[in-house]
């Protein structure tokens, strides 16, 4: 028996604290920020050069721009294809309905036709076999690109569509926002051993978040392109800074996105934690997989050969608000990733899309458990809840 006592000593269980996440490398950020301070320079600097150095070498690209944030760095590939003559206004672009709609809006803002594709349960991101049937129908229009989006931290490739798509001309651009750290197993070397792939490394060009939520996040707002292309990466460093190659020179109508220095500085004290983050995360999503059994619950899964960074360990329920409210009286609290998918935004009723049924079932079942300050009394704890939801 729990005394009502005992029970109220249980600390309730937060779905996220940055406080939390951040108590660990306090001291480093402190330092980071009195060096930036101190240096004179905020932005264009040697953090931000050092930054994307250390991001390049963790994504295995060769060039990284580090930008405004995730939803600028979109913006800026696809602008950039744009300027290059590589996508044109009015190509269609493939995108899965199943994200968040920051993949979306930087489509629609230039012109080009999202084409909206189901996802594949085992990744919620694209289903990429489905993906090529809309393109070998033909019915879709000129597609120019494919994006990929790593949903939740989960690698969602496949390595034999991604080079027939690109053998046909497509380019594909990788939406790394909740996936920094994530690979996919390619090939083997001479000796056989594996050989990963980090995602934002996988294909045409990539963009990655910063948004202090992400695995990898800045005290603002951040984000970043990597590619291997100098063309892109160089248009996409021009249009980020009013479209100039030089000083007072502008071969582009441009933005500002750049990258602060200060984040620049916060962001290379996170990313020295990267693996020990991932490593943390799959073994909290372990050990959900392990304890979690109910009938009315379906566990996230994965492709093969895939390492998960686990940004959300997201759950399915045909019972999802009733669960939710179950956990939240056990004092666990909870979230959607997410609830309403980008189709069916009020600012995107004009959108020509298909039936998306599969996509609209996942927005109305899917939960968030805690992950990023869960350690294992928190896992036991949300397993043993979830385990005994009253059936119906
Ligand atoms: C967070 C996120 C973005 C946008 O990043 P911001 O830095 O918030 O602009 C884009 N795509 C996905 C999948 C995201 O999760």
């Amino acid at each position: 028996m729990i005394s009502d006592g005992e029970m109220s000593e249980r600390q309730d269980i937060e779905f996220l604290n940055l406080r939390e996440s951040n108590r660990m490398v306090e001291d480093a950020l402190t330092a980071a920020a009195e060096s930036v301070i101190r240096s004179g320079r905020y932005l264009g600097g040697e953090q931000t050069a050092a930054f994307e150095k250390e991001l390049a070498i963790s994504c295995g690209t060769a060039h990284t721009v580090g930008v405004s944030n995730g939803l600028d760095a979109i913006r800026l590939i696809l602008r950039a294809y744009i300027e290059l003559g590589r996508i044109r206004p009015g190509d269609g672009i493939l995108i899965p309905a199943n994200t968040y709609i920051a993949s979306v809006l930087p489509a629609t803002e230039f012109g080009l036709r999202p084409v909206l594709a189901e996802p594949d349960p085992a990744t919620f991101g694209i289903d990429w076999q489905k993906a090529l049937e809309i393109l070998d129908s033909g019915k879709a229009g000129k597609i120019s690109a494919l994006m990929t989006v790593h949903l939740y931290g989960n690698p969602s490739w496949d390595s034999r569509i991604a080079a027939e798509m690109r053998s046909r001309g497509l380019l594909i651009i990788e939406d790394n926002a909740q996936a920094i750290g994530a690979a996919v197993e390619d090939s083997t070397d001479s000796d056989d051993n594996p050989v990963w792939r980090p995602t934002g490394g996988l294909g045409d060009a990539a963009a990655f978040s910063f948004y202090p939520t992400k695995n990898i996040g800045a005290l603002g707002d951040a984000g970043a392109v990597a590619c291997c292309d100098p063309e892109l990466a160089a248009t996409v460093r021009a249009l980020a800074n009013y479209g100039s190659d030089r000083r007072y020179h502008n071969i582009y109508r441009g933005y500002n996105c750049r990258l602060d220095e200060i984040q620049a500085a916060f962001l290379r004290v996170q990313l020295s934690r990267l693996e020990a983050i991932g490593r943390e995360r799959r073994v909290m999503a372990a050990a959900y997989s392990r304890s979690i059994s109910h009938p009315d619950v379906i566990l996230p899964r994965k492709l093969p050969a895939t390492r998960q960074v686990w940004h959300q360990y997201p759950i399915l329920s045909p019972r999802r608000d009733e669960l939710r409210n179950w956990l939240a009286t056990n004092g666990i609290a909870t979230d959607i990733h997410y609830a309403v998918p980008p189709h069916l935004q009020p600012c995107y009723k004009d959108l020509p899309h298909g039936p998306l049924p599969l996509t609209e079932k996942i927005s109305n079942e899917i939960i968030s458990l805690p992950i990023a300050n869960a350690d294992m009394s928190v896992v036991e704890r949300v397993a043993e809840a979830i385990n005994s939801f009253p059936l119906t």
